[in-house]
């Protein structure tokens, strides 16, 4: 019998933005590799050895079982060479018949940097649309927007190390415990060690993540801008702002203060329906502690307002000088492994590669010449709900959708699901062979998954990590960088995109950051051009911005410390902010505001974390949260089913089963994201969202959507 030896390989977490990294034990038995054993990296700087029950339970949820291994066409298994000139062919009759913009790419937060590079470039420099857009948009378009709009680039100015130097954590929209789950225990920790570190938690629910608060503010959802343009009066009243301080880095503070100036304590009190001593008490705190850092995710960002909500925090950071200092800054923890990596190979449709912009001329021609494009796009494409919309109208004739599940995820499933049956070529890449989304499949394309494929992902701290290919990819599946490349080749773009390793994508993003990039740009990696495919392979984690010290090493600089940004005066911008109430109000009709999040122990849509009873255990379906007086009034018992509509569901209701919580406001309902009909739920929860959106970041409204309620 062949001998069979173990071996340790090194990767990252592939469920959320915290990255932590992890320790694959592997079997070698002659040339077969299989997963033995998976632990948290103890030398890894986002989790050091740590893990969550989701990346425990990572291997319980890698076998083979309902992966796609083969491409079809009309569901009939076909040779790749048949799907990917099929495709080739598709994009070339859309664009010579209706127009580049006819095409669009539909792409994802879980996609390595190296395959959103490739998407990104195929699109802006090729194919010449930026119609290419992520599930992202979903996920943190609004912080993205918010610190373009306050630094001039979209820089996350902290490190997870502020937890444990900060004086005042402030969770706005984030329950932590639950969706960034390692972050939360480093918390936990740092208020341990140090007893005088205080937490708030600002959340309309009382969440897991409450356990450690100091103080809970359970704000009416949507007001948050109120909350924090209080703050920022509160402080300016009391003279607690150096404005001569503030004005040598930051503009706009007086026209911020004014926007403020409607917001004592009593009309912040009221509008975000609080008591007025918790208010008070958390102005105290704000102002007067040493340092300061706010984390905000899904409840600031997945608002018709969150860019907004966004810039009124910043404004906080901004004015308290609560910025480019250890423990300070404000954090937008993002939701998904690689939805960083995303914006800096410039993933959205309104960005271009590198952080640099589309409206601008010269990086236009900057990043025409590097690519050697023929036709680089010259306007901003359509954002994910506007790109679904123009779908359905006929405007977009082919998609290309990867690696994500829109029809469960976006807002508003009908028109979703009415936009693919009206497009003429749907092609989705996925592992899975069955999903919501693949049903409406033309093209399905089988790619690798986590521990098959090689790449980087950056994390919420801007920590680029390697995701490492352990395992030989499965059937016919190919990695998603490989799969455009071939269609790229076949549409003539031999010489753009002949790689033979993911490295040299990385190699070009890397020299294509550096590339007449003075430093006006902090995403600059030219300290990471020319790097071997050893030293690719065996990458460390590193956070950007990257300085190469005297002896030739490199460490990360913290951003903003010098407190110049990368505007044209080199200043930050206060935004003047005004509340906005949310687009999908209550009425008679529908009288409940609808919330939903993530559950700690699934992810997404479930293609991956649902394949594991153990994951199941803690919550085995989606439920609806209703407060017991709400229950009691409308006659709804604990564990008996409530149906919900919304003007958008039509007539056919969504049902839930039923838990009661007091930790939950009267008149909101809360449904977790995950359960389909796939998982056994009674629901489409998405059907209930309309396609709201935020004005500037477009991204939608899933935080607020108007419901009825009642007794099924
Ligand atoms: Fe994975 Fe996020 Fe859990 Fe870390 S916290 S193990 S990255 S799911």
């Amino acid at each position: 019998p062949e001998l069979t030896r173990q071996q340790m390989r090194q990767s990252t977490c592939p469920y959320c933005g915290v990255g932590c990294g992890v320790d694959i034990s592997c079997n070698v038995t002659g040339g077969a590799v299989s997963l033995d054993k998976i632990t948290g990296t103890p030398e890894h700087p986002a989790n050091h050895g740590r893990l969550c029950v989701k990346g425990t339970n990572l291997l319980e949820t890698n076998d083979l079982k309902g992966r796609l291994l083969h491409p079809t066409v009309a569901g009939e298994k076909v040779a790749w060479d048949t799907a990917t000139n099929l495709i080739a062919d598709k994009i070339s009759q859309t664009i010579a018949q209706f127009g580049a913009d006819a095409v669009a790419f539909y792409v994802s937060g879980q996609l390595l940097t190296e395959d959103y590079y490739i998407a990104n470039k195929l699109m802006k420099g090729f194919i010449g649309s930026a119609n290419i857009d992520t599930n992202s948009r979903l996920c943190m378009s609004s912080a993205v927007a918010a610190y373009k709009r306050a630094f001039g680039e979209d820089v996350v100015p902290c490190n997870y190390t502020d937890i444990e130097t900060t004086d005042l954590l402030v969770l706005t929209g984030s329950n932590t415990a639950w969706a960034h789950p390692v972050l939360f225990q480093r918390i936990a920790r740092a208020k341990q060690r140090n007893p005088t570190m205080k937490v708030v938690v600002i959340d309309p629910r009382k969440t897991e993540t409450c356990t450690i608060a100091d103080l809970h503010l359970p704000l009416k959802g949507g007001s948050d801008v109120a909350l924090f343009n209080g703050l920022l009066r509160y402080a300016h009243s009391n003279k607690q702002i150096n404005s001569a301080r503030v004005a040598t880095y930051a503009q706009g503070l007086d026209a911020a203060i004014a926007a403020a100036k409607p917001w004592d304590l009593s009309a912040v009190a009221q509008y975000c329906d609080l008591d007025i001593e918790d208010v008070r008490t958390f102005f105290t705190w704000f102002s007067q502690a040493p340092s300061a850092v706010t984390f905000y995710s899904m409840g600031v960002n997945q608002s018709s307002q969150g860019v907004d909500k966004a810039n009124a925090i910043i404004n906080c950071h901004l004015a308290f000088e609560q910025i480019g200092r250890v423990g300070t800054g404000p954090f937008s923890i993002t939701g998904q492994p690689n939805a960083m990596g995303g914006r800096e190979v410039g993933g959205l449709a309104n960005m271009l590669v590198a952080h640099m912009d589309i409206e601008n001329e010269a990086h236009r021609t900057r990043v025409k010449e590097f690519w050697q494009a023929p036709s680089l796009c010259e306007t901003q494409g359509l954002k994910a709900v506007d790109m679904f919309d123009a779908m359905a109208l006929g405007k977009i004739k082919f998609v290309w959708i990867m690696g994500t599940n829109p029809v469960v995820s976006m807002p508003h499933r009908e028109r979703v699901e009415a936009a693919l049956r009206k497009c003429d070529t749907v092609v989705v890449s996925d592992i899975v062979a069955t999903n919501d989304t693949l049903a409406f499949a033309d093209i399905a394309l089988p790619a690798t998954g986590w521990s098959e494929k090689d790449g980087m992902v950056t994390n919420s701290e801007r920590r680029m990590s390697r995701q490492r290919g352990i395992l030989p990819p499965p059937g016919e599946a190919k990695h998603d960088w490989q799969i455009m490349c071939d269609v790229a080749n076949k549409l003539g773009y031999l010489d753009a995109f002949s790689y033979s390793h993911p490295g040299q994508i990385f190699d070009e993003f890397a020299r294509l950051t550096a590339c007449e990039n003075k430093n006006e740009r902090l995403l600059n990696l030219a300290p990471l051009v020319g790097m071997s495919q050893t030293q690719y392979d065996n990458f460390s984690p590193l956070q950007w911005p990257l300085k190469e010290g005297d002896d030739g090493t490199l460490h990360s600089v913290r951003p903003f410390s010098s407190l110049i940004f990368p505007t044209p005066n080199g200043k930050a911008r206060c935004i003047a902010v005004t509340p906005a109430q949310p687009t999908q109000r209550t009425c008679k009709q529908y009288p409940y505001v609808l919330n939903s999040g993530r559950a700690r122990d699934q992810w997404h849509t479930m293609t991956r974390t649902g394949k594991t009873a153990k994951l199941h255990a803690a919550m085995p379906h989606a439920t609806v949260t209703i407060h017991p007086d709400d229950a009691k009034a409308l006659g709804i018992k604990q564990h008996s089913y409530a149906q919900l509509s919304s003007a958008v569901s039509k007539e056919e209701p969504c049902i839930f089963p039923v838990k009661l919580d007091k930790g939950i406001r009267k008149g909101d309902l809360f449904v977790p994201i995950h359960w389909s009909a796939t998982w056994g739920s009674h629901s489409k929860l998405a059907k209930l969202y309309a396609s709201a959106t935020d004005a500037i970041s477009g991204q939608p409204e899933l935080k607020h959507a108007a419901v009825s309620l009642g007794p099924k």
